[in-house]
């Protein structure tokens, strides 16, 4: 139930919450929670809102989505469904996007969401020479523009790499110049994801931002990049201040080796994201039967007092032909994958 009011007093009655037995009723004061009670007191100037039952949360999270690359599938449907494919055709769709196109294709998701009940939500902005400054000119008036809905947060991101592609770390301050919130790049994509991953930082540093990083992501053997992420984490202080999405190569690890990473994740106070959509779509396209699932096991490391999350990611383009902008049917999605149907799991997939 998505609630929207500006009126100065609002009382939400009959409704159920997560964690707690019966019926509530929960007071709202000049736009803020005053009380939560099984007993209602109200005056005339209460507006009153009958829950009927119904489970109250807060607004939702959408952690991580790609709103300048959603909603591409009309244009170039999936001919092969292959990895290749997505990669070549949406570096091709790029050539084509006008600031105008972002915005529509973004304006549709981001009222999608809306009306889904997320409240919150950190897109990725693509940051490179073919796109430029594109992304970040068509998305940055959305902030203002939905700021009565959502809170919506840019992660200036370079997609196709950084050490490969001359001119995009200048873009990239550019792009945080004009208005970004977070940095990020795609260090598997680059050549030398080492020194991708430090010029991130660096810019983190300049301007003082948070880091998110698309990592690990892909099932082939090459060793994780997660220790180069922790290590440059704790050289520039960065604790509590990264977030790393995709990670499905941790799908891969035995509990052993996962375990071995459990300390440095813990002081560093790196997050990890699940982007099951996506995942579950790419990975393992290699095997021919008993086919891996690639998501990255956030609940193993959620027991170890590591945040996590999940998150939708892409909304019907090549990289995930699927989706709506609902981060609750992920939330579905990933109970489902991770095996996750107890009482105690759907609450803390809520929480994810
Ligand atoms: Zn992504």
């Amino acid at each position: 139930m998505a609630i929207s009011t500006t009126s100065k007093n609002l009382k939400i009655t009959n409704v159920t919450l997560p964690g707690k037995k019966g019926y509530w009723n929960v007071a709202i004061a000049d736009g803020y929670i005053a009380e939560i009670t099984t007993a209602i007191a109200t005056s005339a100037e209460t507006e009153i809102l009958d829950g009927k039952g119904q489970l109250l949360i807060p607004g939702l999270v959408d952690a991580h989505i790609h709103l300048d690359k959603a909603l591409l599938l009309d244009r170039y449907p999936a001919v092969e469904g292959t990895f290749s494919e997505a990669l070549q055709k949406t570096l091709q769709a790029k050539q084509d996007y006008t600031i105008a196109d972002i915005q529509t294709r973004a304006r549709k998701i981001i009222e999608s969401a809306i009306a889904f009940g997320t409240t919150a939500m950190r897109t990725h902005v693509e940051v490179d020479p073919i796109l430029q400054l594109k992304s970040m000119e068509a998305l940055l008036p959305l902030k203002s523009e939905y700021d009565w809905g959502i809170t919506l947060q840019l992660a200036v991101f370079a997609q196709e790499g950084i050490t490969n592609q001359p001119g995009t770390e200048s873009l990239l301050r550019q792009a945080m110049q004009m208005g970004g919130d977070v940095i990020g790049s795609a260090p598997y994509v680059d050549p030398n994801p080492e020194k991708n991953i430090r010029l991130i930082f660096e810019i983190a540093q300049e301007y003082n931002c948070d880091v998110d990083f698309h990592l690990d992501f892909l099932d082939d053997d090459a060793p994780l990049l997660l220790p180069v992420v922790i290590e440059e984490t704790l050289r520039h202080n960065w604790h509590d201040r990264v977030c790393l999405g995709h990670m499905t190569k941790l799908a891969g690890l035995t509990p052993a080796e996962l375990a071995s990473y459990i300390p440095s994740l813990q002081e560093a106070g790196i997050a990890i994201l699940a982007l099951p959509a996506t995942d579950l779509y790419m990975m393992a396209r290699q095997d021919t039967h008993n086919v891996r699932r690639g998501v990255a096991p956030i609940h193993r490391l959620a027991e170890s007092g590591i945040k996590v999350g999940l998150a939708t990611n892409n909304i019907k383009n090549l990289f995930t032909p699927f989706g709506d902008g609902d981060v609750l049917k992920i939330c579905t999605l990933l109970a489902q994958v991770l095996q996750l149907g107890t009482h105690k799991h759907h609450q803390l997939c809520l929480e994810w």
